[in-house]
């Protein structure tokens, strides 16, 4: 297919649900083939791919649990036998658990650190060493979260893990600028996405919470997807080291009375 990533392999962690699922798809659409990584639902892969295929474009579904650095390992490897290279990784697998901070227990913690952040890390270094042993240039994008500056009570392990998301990018940009390989953060407010449920089925506080959206509504999966696009794209080549707020005003909306 023809377009802006016409020619490019894309992974997409978490591409089995949500914002990774409307990020494959968007991707297929401006041309790329796309790797679709899913944790506990093939179901929701095979539908991904379905929706890729259905465009005309191509896709391989992989099962590989972030948090484990074989399973990291594994799908760059089947990428780059399957498709013969990868020159895009989206790190948007990502879960969130509420807990008081005095009752967080260690278990819950790994939980959160071991999938938004180191799995994002270690995939993010098999992604780039097959890159920097090939002389070939990439894009990293990171699924973050306005939680990565914005307080969130009661997510504590939540915002550790984008708050470390946020440094990682930064730090990134600088070791990788001379390999051709840039690194960006995209962090949504609100999207409407199944990790929102117990918030979509509560009308009170999800009314309390769109009356601080300036644009007054929840954001949708196509909206951060159409940012990924611009950032894995030649448009975006000089763009590196920064993170892209989309939160429909959310996170500037403080003000006097
Ligand atoms: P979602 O619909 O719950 O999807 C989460 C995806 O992550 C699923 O495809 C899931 O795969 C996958 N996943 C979870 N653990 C995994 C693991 N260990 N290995 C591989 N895949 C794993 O959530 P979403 O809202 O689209 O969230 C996507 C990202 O956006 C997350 O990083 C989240 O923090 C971030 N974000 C979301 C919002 C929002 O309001 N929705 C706001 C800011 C940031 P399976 O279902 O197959 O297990």
């Amino acid at each position: 297919m023809s377009g802006r990533l016409s020619g490019k392999v894309a992974i997409v962690t978490g591409s089995s649900s949500g914002i990774g699922q409307s990020i494959a798809v968007r991707f297929a659409e401006e041309g790329a083939i796309i790797v679709v990584d899913y944790r506990n639902h093939p179901e929701g892969a095979n539908d991904t791919k379905k929706q890729i295929e259905s465009k005309g474009a191509k896709a391989i579904t992989v099962q590989a649990d972030v948090s484990k650095l074989a399973d990291n390992q594994r799908l760059v490897d089947q990428a780059w036998e399957q498709l013969g290279g990868c020159d895009i990784l989206v790190n948007n697998a990502g879960i969130e658990k509420g807990a008081d901070f005095w009752d967080v227990t260690e278990e819950d913690y790994d939980a959160v650190l071991n999938v938004n952040l180191k799995g994002a890390f270690f995939l993010t270094q098999f992604f780039v060493c097959r890159l920097r042993d090939a002389k070939r240039p990439g894009r990293i994008i990171n699924i973050s979260s306005v939680h990565e500056d914005m307080a969130f009570p009661h997510f504590s392990t939540y915002c550790v893990s984008k708050g470390g998301m946020r440094m990682f990018a930064r730090n990134l940009a600088v070791e990788l600028g001379p390999l051709g390989i840039t690194i960006n953060n995209i962090a949504p407010g609100a999207i409407m996405t199944p990790i929102n449920k117990t918030l979509l089925d509560d009308k009170p506080k999800l009314n309390a919470l769109l009356e601080n959206i300036p644009l007054g509504r929840m954001g949708k999966p196509e909206d951060v997807a159409g940012l990924a696009a611009f950032l894995a794209s030649d448009e975006a080549a000089y763009v590196t080291g920064s993170t892209y707020i989309i939160d429909g005003g959310l996170t500037v909306n403080y003000h006097e009375q």
